[in-house]
């Protein structure tokens, strides 16, 4: 199997990939993370072999890593595009933020397959990255595109009426607006069925992370944000579904481990037993409601964003990042979350993503507003 190279090695994403990867045997080429710290370290011991990369080591981090790894070690954001190109790898993104775009780029470009998990490349950059995926091969990771990939296999574009995108409604799920203006970053970070980051975590909790999963469906599959849909599906255990022109519905069910999307991407087109956990259906009791709209803004704000097009989704990507991370500083009441997103997406400025720069630019304005808005409150 092709060598893998881990973008975000120290992140769940990151060392999920490499338990799969271990016990595949696949040799590991390339490990990237943030920070020249001791988790990167571990890694970099662990598997002698790959090239390390910290894109923004502090100086002593800096310093160690030179003295311990000489050669293997490389710092800052052009060694992590560099990575992303090692040829005939495949290359898992789960950098968190829109540092992930670049390398998704010229992982591509070079012909690499593409294990996609950071979302920000498809929602910021939709349109140059499916662009770059014509060089190469681009498999999502996240456990909905996962699962409409693999609705899609053997079937043709135009028969697709509709996807929909299951959401486990988060932690909040069944309250309404006025339940959720008091609602705590605790009760925030307990996400029912998946365990993840905290942005991503607190993502699911306001369903930003269903709407900017929306508009990467949007460009993975070139559909029309008409036939994307959302529905709420506590159990988590229908990842999503595709439905046809004739009315069938194709859906893929699991248990929630993020192992055998990870996995997939990694053998694809070939599966792999994995010893994983198997989902006993006779225990099951699956259910399905509308998402409530009124309570959750932020996924029409999202379906707005990606109707614009242009750079508005990276502007409300990067609106919200902002916003999450003021959420965790205890600065902004979690309704305070789409309030600055909208705020940041009605000054924005809007520009067709024509190149990295002009969409790495809009995200930076859209942050400059957020942050204004954030002191505003
Ligand atoms: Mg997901």
């Amino acid at each position: 199997m092709r060598p893998v190279v881990v973008l975000g090695a120290t992140g769940s994403i990151g060392r999920q990939t490499l338990e799969v990867a271990d016990r595949l045997g696949v040799p590991v080429a390339g490990l990237a993370a943030r920070r020249a710290g001791d988790d990167l370290a571990r890694l970099a011991d662990r598997y002698p072999r790959a090239t390390v990369v910290a894109v923004a080591p502090d100086p002593d981090g800096h310093d160690r890593f030179r003295r311990q790894y000489g050669d293997r070690y490389a710092p800052g954001p052009a060694a992590l595009v560099e990575m992303a190109q090692h040829p005939g790898s495949t290359v898992v993104n789960g950098v968190v933020g829109s540092a992930g775009l670049e390398s998704s780029i010229a992982a591509l470009e070079a012909g690499n397959r593409l294990a996609l998990a950071n979302k920000e490349s498809l929602v910021a950059g939709g349109e140059l990255v499916m662009a770059a995926a014509r060089h190469g091969e681009l498999i999502p990771v996240d456990s909905e595109h996962s699962a409409l990939f693999q609705c899609m296999v053997g079937e043709r574009l135009p028969e697709v009426s509709r996807l929909v995108l299951t959401a486990s409604g988060g932690p909040f799920r069944g309250r309404d607006r006025e339940g959720l203006v008091s609602v705590g970053v605790d009760e925030a970070l307990a996400h029912p069925t998946w365990n993840m980051g905290p942005r991503i975590t607190i993502d699911s909790a306001t369903l930003v992370n269903k709407g900017l999963e929306v508009i990467e469906a949007h460009f993975l599959f070139d559909l029309a944000f008409e036939k994307v849909d959302v529905v709420v599906h506590p159990q988590s255990i229908v990842h999503s579904l595709v439905e046809f022109v004739d009315g069938s519905l194709k859906a893929h069910l699991g248990v929630t481990d993020m192992r055998i999307p990870i996995q997939y991407a990694l053998t694809y087109p070939q599966r792999s037993p994995g010893g994983f956990s198997r989902f006993d259906l006779t225990r099951s009791h699956l259910t399905f409601e509308a998402v409530d709209r009124d309570a959750f803004p932020a996924l029409d704000l999202a379906y707005a964003a990606g109707r614009a097009g242009g750079t508005v989704p990276a502007a409300f990507n990067a609106a919200d990042e902002v916003a999450v991370a003021a959420f965790l500083e205890r600065r902004i009441g979690f309704l305070d979350i789409p309030a600055v997103i909208a705020e940041v997406l009605d000054g924005h400025e809007a520009f067709e993503a024509t190149s990295i720069d002009v969409v790495m630019e809009a995200d930076r304005a859209a942050r400059r507003a957020a942050r204004a808005a954030v002191e505003r409150r």
